[in-house]
């Protein structure tokens, strides 16, 4: 009914998340809220593990992209799945250390690591750095030598694949700030200087086209050009690729314009592309990666508020506030991003009001969608956001000085706060007055 078997209805016509009244959940917690449907979550870790063994072999791995929902319960839970974790930043790398996460799964991203970060990760024996360019090669290469390391280095490079999604989470062309291109050469001489660097390990390749996408073509294309890549690399350095990452990117349903693939669809044609570009050159198999964020979460949660005022303006629409908005969910002001919404308390009734969700925020632009449908709602009213698991919290701020919501996990019949409130004492922790 809502396009992700997560949601449905009981018989009091109330919404329900991982069979969890919502509406008893909002009473319990107080709004706004983000719930996520754990049992989900690690159904899908396990999908997304057992589906590339399967059409790959057992040198293959999962790797959750965490900027997508980054919290030390999340890392709990990919660690018990068997999965990988990248990390964007000093901050994800510490938290999933703290979480206990083992640090030889652990992969550094970033298109700007400080020198900090680098010397955070060295210490903690991460598995290897995706590294962005050369100045950040010759950096990592002298903070191992200063500690007598060796870090093992995958490139990130710019296929030039075209994804048809929203400019800023397109990843792949020539023109982005992500990695270095391989139509100009500079990704081969940068393979070459990571196999002179004394203190660097070459490990392999790695390319992420974009985000939300839905076409095949992008994927099997990328993996072409991936694989040729390595071939060239063969054939002017001599040395194998021991390891390809794919990247993420798989789309997500959020409203019935998406139609998203399985888990065991994409990994399945991803899988058989990279076989066929691999026997076509002779290459051996490398270790397969593939890095997915979004596919992992977003469908697993939700977001409760509270309505405030409606507010009528006759002939031009009906603005309808609620308790959160941009702070929670910048989304929408981001990339003027599409979401389903509902009232969970009367989930059964058909959406026959059209409306434009208002956020809390002083900013014209701080909406959650607009004229979008919804049952017929009224101050007092709990509303949901759907398919707010990924990219929500992790993009969560603290303007207008709006305490960041609750997160709290539900599985089988149990509910559990993995994030707790902030508190107003907590937004002025780090102020001197
Ligand atoms: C964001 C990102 C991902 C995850 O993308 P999704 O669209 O959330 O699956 C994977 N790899 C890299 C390098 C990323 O930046």
């Amino acid at each position: 009914m809502f396009g992700t078997e997560s949601l449905a209805v009981n018989a009091q016509g109330h919404l329900t998340l991982g069979g969890m009244d919502v509406p008893a959940l909002a009473q319990k917690y107080g709004t706004p809220l983000m719930l996520m449907d754990e049992g989900w979550i690690r159904k899908t870790a396990s999908a997304y593990h057992d589906a590339i063994r399967k059409h790959y072999g057992e040198n293959a791995d999962v790797s959750y992209a965490s900027k997508a929902f980054s919290t030390g319960y999340m890392y709990k839970i990919m660690a018990e799945t068997g999965l990988c974790a990248d990390v964007v930043s000093g901050g994800e790398l510490y938290t999933a250390r703290a979480a206990g996460f083992p640090m030889n799964r652990v992969f550094l991203h970033g298109n700007n690591k400080t020198p900090d970060e680098i010397i955070l990760a060295l210490e903690s024996g991460i598995g290897h750095f995706v590294s962005d360019n050369l100045t950040e090669l010759a950096l990592i290469n002298a903070l191992a030598a200063e500690r007598g390391l060796t870090a093992d280095i995958m490139l990130r490079v710019k296929p030039g694949v075209e994804a048809h999604t929203h400019d800023f989470v397109k990843t792949g062309q020539i023109d982005s700030k992500f990695g270095v291109a391989i139509e100009t050469g500079e990704a081969l001489d940068a393979i070459g200087e990571i196999l002179k660097l004394s203190n660097l390990r070459y490990v392999g390749i790695h390319c992420h086209i974009g985000s939300q996408i839905f076409e095949t073509a992008p994927f099997g294309e990328a993996a072409r050009v991936m694989i040729n890549f390595m071939a060239a690399i063969r054939d002017r350095y001599g040395v194998d690729t021991a390891e390809l990452n794919l990247g993420g990117g798989f789309g997500v349903r959020y409203t019935e314009e998406d139609a998203p693939r399985t888990v065991e669809e994409n990994v399945a044609m991803l899988c058989a592309a990279v076989k066929a570009e691999l026997a076509a050159r002779n290459l051996p198999a490398p270790r397969l990666l593939i890095e997915p964020g979004r596919s992992m979460v977003a469908p697993a949660g939700i977001t409760v508020y509270t309505v405030g005022s409606v507010k009528t303006i006759p002939g031009i629409r009906t603005y309808v506030s609620i308790d959160g908005g941009m702070t929670d969910n910048p989304r929408y002001i981001l990339y003027g991003s599409k979401y389903e919404f509902l009232l969970p308390e009367y989930a059964a009734e058909p959406r026959t009001q059209v409306v434009t969700i208002a956020g809390r925020n002083c900013e014209s632009g701080d909406l959650l969608g607009e004229h979008v449908e919804i049952q017929p709602v009224k101050a007092g009213d709990l509303l949901c956001t759907l398919t707010t698991g990924a990219y929500n919290y992790s993009m969560a701020s603290n303007y207008n000085r709006v305490p960041r919501p609750a997160v709290v996990m539900v599985r089988d019949g149990e509910d559990k706060v993995v994030v707790r409130r902030e508190t107003y004492e907590d937004l002025i922790r780090n102020d001197i007055f």
